[in-house]
């Protein structure tokens, strides 16, 4: 990727809740999306996607009694560039916790789960390894989310390419999710598949549930002092809790 989408403080979440293409989007059911007796898989590059972009889409699968795969892909050891307080090393133990924790914290213990180890950042020079570990995971038929092929974060990018790969040689079906789009993008924006973008419903309880999840990504969290930086500072955080989740439906 040549140009990096992602800076500066991005779009605001007013001019989302305003979008005309968010308000005019269909909803879809989860459970006819993945039927009884599907097992979905979700595939999260960085240890906190999976809640970011599917934290609502894993507790409406769960109560519907889906089976589900967790695939981790890095651990995000590269989170916190330059930072005297979380090094890679640091990170590389506490972020894979974290996200156990906010999996629990959505009432999904005892998840299945495989990691891949695979480095942060370097996702797209090894996307042939990452589309067949993928690949050795996945079962025809299955139902596979993962971040969207032009996401705009290299790693989203090529984790939504590979598992495109990976789902298209085994039989899976593979729809994408959007998270780092919500920040460069804006409304009814060309770059952005729309026509193939459904709205799932989150009910209160689950949004109360997704956010309070979110909260034990604390090394994304806090404002780092050697930095300066927070990864994830309130107003990002917040544009990824709202009242519904969108996935990009396989064209
Ligand atoms: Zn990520």
């Amino acid at each position: 990727m040549t140009t990096n989408l992602i800076v500066g403080a991005g779009t605001e979440l007013d001019h989302w809740n305003n979008a005309r293409c968010l308000t005019h989007m269909p909803h879809i059911d989860l459970t006819r999306l993945v039927p009884d007796g599907v097992r979905a898989v979700i595939i999260a590059p960085h240890p906190d996607d999976e809640i970011l972009g599917c934290g609502g889409v894993l507790q409406l699968l769960h109560a519907a009694g889906r089976s589900l795969l967790l695939m981790s892909i890095t651990d995000g050891t590269a989170s916190h560039p330059g930072s005297a307080q979380w090094t890679p090393e640091r990170l590389r133990q506490v972020r894979p916790q974290e996200s156990e924790e906010a999996v629990t914290r959505l009432g999904l213990s005892g998840l299945n789960w495989v990691r891949g180890g695979f480095e942060d950042t370097q996702v797209a020079s090894s996307e042939d390894a990452v589309s067949d570990f993928i690949k050795q995971h996945l079962r025809p038929g299955d139902v596979v989310f993962a971040t969207w092929r032009e996401d705009g974060h290299s790693d989203h990018d090529a984790v939504g390419r590979a598992s495109s790969r990976a789902a298209k040689a085994v039989g899976a079906t593979l729809h994408e999710v959007p998270i780092w789009a919500w920040h460069w993008a804006h409304n009814d924006d060309p770059r952005v598949p729309w026509k193939r973008a459904r709205k799932v419903a989150l009910s209160p309880y689950a949004i109360a549930r997704k956010r309070y999840a979110a909260q034990a990504f604390t090394s994304q969290l806090e404002h780092d002092p050697s930095t300066g930086l927070a990864v994830l500072p309130a107003p990002v955080l917040e544009r990824l809790l709202q009242p519904f989740e969108v996935v990009f439906l396989q064209e």
